[in-house]
């Protein structure tokens, strides 16, 4: 049977910290065929929208959405964990299992009206895409689609972002 982009995500046991499954996509981004395969699952639903921009979420988010975008032929923007961006940046404060983090985005990476695709790698308590939809709104962009490539279902990730009114795609659980 061929494989599905799943088969190439591998589960590292007590990673960063004993008792986390941590699901590592570098064996997909590895793969020609995984990471194609990927890339194309991503835009699947976004066929014939307008998209403007590709947003990113550090880090793994920037290798798929650098490729997306370029597959859409769209600009890409950057949202990074504080202090990072060298520009003048808008900063969105966000929850982590244990404790807070800050993402930031430069202030003129986008204008007004734009429409986003927001991508990542997984989504788990939605908490990081939350702070990602949150810079680009604040900048005038409407986010027209959250895409990534792996759901954490108990998690409630997916759950947080559609009560934002998010359409969420992600292509394994
Ligand atoms: P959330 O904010 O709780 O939804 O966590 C999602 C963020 O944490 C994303 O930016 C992911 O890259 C990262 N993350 C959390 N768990 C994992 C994992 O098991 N593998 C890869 N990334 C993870």
């Amino acid at each position: 049977m061929s494989k599905t982009v799943k088969d190439y995500i591998r589960t590292i046991v007590d990673f960063p910290h004993e008792g986390i499954l941590f699901r590592d996509v570098t064996t997909l981004f590895a793969d020609a065929r995984g990471f194609r395969m990927a890339i194309d699952q991503l835009l699947n639903p976004y066929a014939g929208m307008r998209i403007d921009k590709v947003a990113g979420l550090e880090a793994r988010g920037f290798i798929l959405g650098g490729a997306v975008a370029h597959q859409l032929s769209t600009g890409f923007v950057p949202i990074r964990k504080k202090g990072k961006l060298p520009g003048r940046t808008i900063a969105q404060g966000y929850t982590l299992e244990y404790g807070e983090a800050v993402m930031e985005v430069h202030d003129d990476a986008l204008l007004p009206g734009e429409k986003v695709l927001l991508v990542d790698d997984l989504l788990a308590t939605g908490g990081t895409a939350e702070a990602g939809i949150r810079l680009i709104e604040r900048l005038g962009g409407e986010v027209v689609g959250c895409a990534f490539v792996i759901d954490l279902p108990d998690l409630g990730g997916r759950r947080k972002l559609e009560a934002m009114g998010m359409e969420v795609h992600c292509l394994c659980a």
